[in-house]
């Protein structure tokens, strides 16, 4: 089974809209146990259309497209399409009394009545634009809109139904997806290569985000394999698992299930750990707020570190955050605190503390606070934000969860 995406529109060529229903068709096909073999983006030109969807008819059991439904003088996309598949377009009376319903009368309204003979109408409850499903042996076109918020409820509810009737996947294939907190993709590759050599029909991808990452294993049978696995590398990474979307969700869950609480105090963060964890619902139930103690003045103010310290060690050391989480605790009776400081760049960096160098201590009730320097090589300012970010959010989990400490 060959799929290829055209996506259309002169805005998503030029960089203006991000490529989302690309990157949804691919996710949400790649499940259903298909894959895309070609996705391109196209302007809104009739002969480049016609052209790629001739090709790709010429290739593919089916071609997708979003983009080009609307009743405005750039979109072309069901005409051209009725056009290569050699249809008349019709005009549905049955159509146009339900569009009536929901918008005004008018020629442009009867545009969006006229429907490809023998296409399968899809349903739009959000827009004006029915997707259309025309079928053929020498290779079928499934017309999407181009907004997400139409494209996406309509692919759920009208468009995978019809495909898994019309074009059963061949290859049922179990994915099997995997998320650690482990910063060196290299850490976990001699493992995956191992398991690749003795079973070459798994695909394994590997895919390192900010000091997470995500291994994904897909397998067409003997799927009793997916579980071994796990358990392989689990063994292997016992205190770096987490089982929830986001490192986020998993400190959220973690907290509320142990009835735990934290404070941070946040420097070249600025806060951003904080949103992690208040976007999402809940978070009042263990979170007790953030200090972003920016400057020297606030992180002696507000957390109690030392002149001295700072002087002696500087505000990026393992010293000044063991203090900035130690005085938090103490001020705030929390269970845990976190504390970070670093330099996000570009400027402010030297030979011994170049951009990137990030310190982040973890203070709990009653046990030495876990401190040190993140393995950060990483230079732009928002990497190394979010790198700190989420290595925080890692710290606190794995401390959570496992009782690990990320420092030793
Ligand atoms: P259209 O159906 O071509 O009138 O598209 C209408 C709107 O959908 C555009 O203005 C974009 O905002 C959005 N859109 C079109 N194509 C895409 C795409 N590939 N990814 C995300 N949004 C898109
Ligand atoms: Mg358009």
């Amino acid at each position: 089974m060959r799929i290829e995406v055209l996506t259309i529109g002169d805005e998503v060529l030029e960089g203006q809209t991000l490529n989302t229903n690309g990157a949804f068709l691919g996710g949400h096909l790649f499940e259903m146990g298909y894959a895309i073999q070609k996705l391109s983006v196209l302007p809104d030109e009739p002969d480049a259309i016609r052209d790629a969807m001739h090709e790709a008819l010429g290739r593919a059991n089916l071609v997708i497209t979003t983009g080009g439904l609307g009743p405005t003088i750039d979109d072309l996309t069901k005409g051209l399409g009725a056009e290569c598949m050699g249809r008349q377009l019709k005009f549905d009376s049955h159509l146009y009394d339900e569009l009536k319903k929901r918008y005004p009368e008018s020629d442009a309204l009867k545009n969006q009545a006229l429907v490809p003979e023998g296409a399968i109408l899809l349903k739009n409850k959000i827009g004006s634009a029915s997707g259309l499903l025309l079928l053929s042996e020498e290779g079928s076109l499934l017309l999407l809109p181009g907004p997400p918020r139409e494209l996406e409820p309509m692919f759920k509810e009208e468009a995978a139904p019809l495909l898994e009737r019309h074009f059963p996947p061949e290859n049922p294939s179990k994915t099997l997806r995997l998320s650690l907190c482990v910063t060196n993709e290299l850490d976990l590759d001699p493992m995956l290569r191992s398991i690749r050599s003795a079973h070459p029909d798994a695909e394994i991808g590997i895919y390192p985000s900010y000091g997470t990452l995500q291994v994904r294993f897909r397998i067409q049978e003997r799927f009793e394999r997916l579980a071994l696995w796990q358990k392989q590398i689990q063994e292997a990474f016992p205190t770096h698992f987490f089982f929830e979307p986001t490192i986020a969700a998993a400190v959220h869950k973690q907290m509320i299930e142990k009835k735990k609480t934290v404070a941070l105090a946040e420097s070249c963060t600025g806060g951003a750990i904080s949103q992690r964890l208040t976007a999402i619902e809940g978070a009042s139930t263990f979170f007790l707020g953030s200090m972003v103690v920016y400057s020297n003045e606030w992180k002696k103010r507000f957390c109690g570190v030392e002149e001295s310290t700072l002087q002696r060690h500087g505000a990026v050391s393992r010293e000044t955050v063991i203090e900035m989480a130690q005085g938090l605790l103490e001020e705030t009776n929390a269970d845990f605190a976190l504390a970070v400081s670093g330099i996000a760049g570009p400027t402010g960096g030297s030979a011994e503390k170049p951009v990137g160098t990030v310190y982040l201590a973890l203070a709990q009730k009653g046990e030495s606070v876990d401190a040190g320097k993140l393995p950060i090589t990483l230079r732009s300012r928002s990497s190394v934000i979010e790198y700190a970010t989420q290595s925080a959010l890692c710290a606190l989990y794995r401390k959570i969860a496992y009782g690990a400490k990320s420092f030793s």
